[in-house]
């Protein structure tokens, strides 16, 4: 299958041309047209299987539908929020989603420890649409009110079994709990019930208002990661590579 098979946004489809991705692999075949659903997912999937491109489109096509940054909204913070384990990773990452989201006028800024605090302030006063971060940092500038997430929709948690292990589940829990609820009217969290359910019979006209999308990215899925998916995420798709 193609790219031009998906419903990938045609101003993406040409991005993706220009960066020359032939064909998506395994994990972008199976979770954007998931994620293209605004549905929240859980993948399983290693580091170097193209995981970052496989949320990335998503999360750029959830994004253009919203307002355009102004002086109006810009300083109530980024619209979507990449947390990963590790500075190293979170530069990856920033590399990978700038590659796509440059072309579309996104901005990206990443926020980890051992740069200086003023840097990223500056670059967060310009107005970022994506924020890429470490959760013991990120922790640290919500709470010297350097950022704010009050717009922030769009959520990924990658590599969360190394998170966790790293000692970062309190942070998450306080920043998770930050964000504006992405929970439907009436909805219940039962995620391990509709797991399964990755064709979605109910998708698209169930998740079309969401307000707020979660996926989370995982090698394996200890109990400390499944209490996150549980609490933070809406009746997710369960992908394994
Ligand atoms: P990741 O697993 O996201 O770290 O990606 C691993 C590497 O694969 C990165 O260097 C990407 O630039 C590259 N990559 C991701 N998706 C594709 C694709 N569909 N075609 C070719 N290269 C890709």
């Amino acid at each position: 299958r193609s790219w031009a098979e998906s419903s990938i946004p045609q101003i993406i489809l040409d991005v993706i041309e220009k960066i020359g991705y032939k064909e998506p692999s395994p994990i972008q075949r199976q979770a954007i047209p998931i994620g293209l659903q605004n549905r929240d997912i859980i993948g399983i999937a290693e580091t170097g299987s193209g995981k970052t491109a496989a949320f990335v489109i998503p999360m750029l096509t959830f994004i253009s539908k919203l307002p355009p940054f102004t002086d109006d909204n810009r300083h109530l913070g980024p619209y979507a929020l990449i947390l990963a384990p590790t500075r190293e990773l979170a530069q990856q990452i920033e590399a990978e989603t700038r590659k796509f989201a440059g072309p579309l006028g996104f901005r990206c800024v990443s926020i980890v420890g051992g740069r200086a605090m003023e840097e990223q302030q500056f670059n967060l006063r310009e107005g970022a649409e994506i924020i890429i971060a470490t959760p013991g940092r990120l922790k640290d500038v919500i709470e010297r009110h350097v950022i704010v997430l009050s717009q922030c929709r769009y959520i990924v948690m990658d590599e969360a079994d190394r998170m966790v292990h790293l000692g970062f589940e309190a942070d998450l829990l306080f920043i998770l709990d930050k964000l504006p609820s992405g929970a439907l009217e009436g909805e219940e969290t039962n995620w391990q019930e509709d797991a399964m359910d990755v064709d979605g019979e109910d998708g698209s006209a169930k998740n079309k208002g969401r307000t707020r999308v979660t996926t989370l990215f995982s090698a394996t899925m200890p109990p400390a990661v499944e209490r996150l998916a549980r609490k933070y995420l809406k009746r997710p798709a369960t992908i394994t590579i």
